[in-house]
């Protein structure tokens, strides 16, 4: 091979390494370790939990928001496990960007639940891509399915205010969306926050029974999170409303908070750059006005 070429095979080598490393596949099935019939479903940058029994699948968030295709997907490669029905969809809130999309397993039959909030929220908003919960609950729904039984939780507010915290006790695993960052600094998910309300949530999810938590976004390095995550998290966000709530009690709320304060004590988590403006804005709206 001449030299040029060699140049140009190697280069393109490299090129595809690169992107393999860069660019995970664009979804991913994953049997969740030590358990028989849980597993994630990954797509792009969301996660969500199902669950295959004798009698039925029971599937959480369908992570369908702008790409029905996921949905689709998600569908096919339950069917690659089971060819048992969908009995059950869970919505871990009522955000569109992890509950949309949800007709495919509509149309194959499964009961859709929520929390009461969470319902309320979708018949006011009436998002057409989002399928309305058939059941509600208020503070907590068993569900018992083919040998397993899953709880949805309503632990107060936090991220949103229609939160089910969904566990499996005997497999000692919860799925709860956008409460917990797992390894990362929060961001976006701060917007429409209750920042004071989500410290006691996380205080009472810190005492559940419960060894290993799935994100609705893949926590760094695809792990699980733990409860020292949410230990993590209670802390940060202690520290950031305690800095925040100095400046803003003394009159620098939105601008000179938002522009000059840094949380040097997280600036190597990831995250932090992109998320630091959220969090200082969701803080300077508690602490600067009251909201
Ligand atoms: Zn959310």
């Amino acid at each position: 091979m001449s030299r040029a070429l060699y140049a140009i095979a190697f280069g393109a080598l490299l090129a595809s390494a690169t992107y393999a490393q860069d660019k995970p596949p664009l979804f991913a099935t994953t049997k969740v370790d030590g358990t028989d019939n849980v597993y994630t479903f990954r797509y792009q940058n969301s996660l969500s939990m199902f669950v295959v029994t004798p009698a039925g699948v029971i599937v959480t968030d369908p992570i369908g928001y702008g790409r029905p295709q996921a949905v689709v997907t998600y569908l096919e490669e339950i069917r690659k496990i089971t060819d048992k029905p969908v009995k059950y969809v869970l919505y871990s809130h009522h955000h569109f960007d992890h509950i949309a999309g949800g007709k495919p397993f509509k149309d194959a039959g499964a009961k859709f639940i929520a929390h009461k909030r969470a319902k309320e929220r979708l018949v006011q908003l009436k998002d057409p891509h989002t399928v309305l919960p058939d059941e509600t609950f208020d503070k907590k729904k068993t569900i018992s399915l083919g040998g397993t039984t899953i709880e949805m939780v309503y632990m107060g507010l936090n991220h949103s205010d229609a939160t089910a915290v969904i566990r499996l006790p005997k497999e000692k695993l919860i799925f709860t969306v956008d409460t917990v960052p797992v390894g990362q600094f929060p961001g976006r998910g701060m917007i429409d926050a209750y920042p004071l309300e989500w410290e006691d949530f996380l205080q009472k999810l810190y005492v559940m029974d419960w060894e290993r938590l799935i994100p609705g976004h893949p926590g760094v390095g695809g792990r699980l999170g733990t409860k020292q995550d949410v230990q993590n998290l209670l802390v940060l966000m202690q520290d950031a409303s305690a800095a925040v709530k100095k400046e803003a009690q003394e009159g620098k709320c939105w601008d000179p908070v938002e522009k000059e304060l840094k949380l040097p004590k997280y600036a190597s988590w990831p995250g932090y750059e992109n998320g630091l403006p959220f969090v200082l804005r969701r803080y300077c709206a508690l602490w600067g006005r009251g909201t």
